[in-house]
């Protein structure tokens, strides 16, 4: 980790904490919910409503999707975002979406409280330049394939351009295992902050891709020390266009939900944490 140099932690040991719509990502501990694509208008804003209800602090949804097949639907594009913008309207939460292109970004700014940066253009160089040089916080999902020490550099690539407000997502790493979908690697969360002040979530949807793991590896992450987590929720899970084995109904969410905050507290009490303070 040797080159890195505004990414790692300093001597007054200060963890940077990013304030979003009055949520301070990285000290108060933060759920972003929502489907992994936007599909429809009522679609979106049916979920926006029922992850606020439970309790979700940021809507998630994807209008410009990287997928492994190019048959597959890619998203909405702009006509996605415009369906963003009247969920942040209607339910007053900030909005995550994925940007793909180093092109589409001055466009995503427009509608995006956190732009996403996904597993696939973790590396993406020209990508990650362009995002530095917006002042939006970027959630950089760590690439399927990377190290730790890759990682950082690609949140460094957007730290050296002057953009401070970098969230890493650990997101589940390529393994030998075939029965999950990914390996949720939380040994890399207490990893991280070994050596960076950026907060890290844990998407334990992508992580395992299954229903009946994401909630054992919700609590798990929260134990791990996540300063919060992703979940991908969709209003009607059986006729989502993207990740329709992982997403969650409204009603098992708002389940999960009610237990995560309690055990947030208990981690907070038992293990303690990390200081916190803005950079
Ligand atoms: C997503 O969060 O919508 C997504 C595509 O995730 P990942 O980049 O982790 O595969
Ligand atoms: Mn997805």
């Amino acid at each position: 980790m040797e080159d890195l140099k505004l990414a790692v932690i300093n001597k007054e040991n200060k963890r940077t904490v990013i304030d979003i719509n009055g949520i301070q990502i990285g000290k108060d501990f933060a759920v972003i919910a929502g489907p992994c694509s936007v599909e429809t208008e009522e679609q979106t804003i049916k979920t926006a409503l029922a992850v606020k209800t439970a309790g979700a602090d940021m809507l998630r949804g994807g209008a410009f999707k990287p997928r492994t097949s190019p048959y597959a639907f890619q998203g909405l594009g702009e006509a996605g975002l415009k369906i963003l913008g009247k969920a942040r309207k209607e339910t007053g939460m900030p909005i995550v979406t994925e940007v793909v292109d180093a092109r589409d970004v001055s466009m995503v700014i427009e509608y995006a409280d956190v732009i996403q940066i996904g597993s696939r253009n973790m590396q993406n160089f020209p990508l990650l330049k362009e995002a530095g040089r917006t002042k939006k916080p970027i959630l950089l999902k760590r690439g399927m394939h990377s190290t730790l020490s890759e990682w950082l550099n690609c949140a460094e690539y957007i730290l050296a351009e002057g953009n401070p407000n970098v969230i890493l997502c650990e997101r589940g790493i390529r393994t030998f295992e075939t029965y999950t979908r990914n390996t949720l690697d939380l040994s890399i969360i207490p990893a991280a902050k070994e050596i960076t002040h950026l907060p890290i979530f844990a998407d334990p949807s992508h992580g395992t891709g299954k229903l009946s793991l994401i909630e054992p590896m919700t609590y798990a992450s929260v134990f791990a020390g996540a300063d919060g987590i992703m979940l991908e929720v969709h209003i009607e899970p059986e006729k989502a266009m993207s990740d329709a084995d992982q997403q969650l109904n409204p009603n098992d969410f708002a389940k999960i939900m009610s237990k995560i905050k309690k055990l947030r507290q208990s981690y907070d009490s038992i293990v303690g944490r990390p200081a916190a303070g803005v950079e």
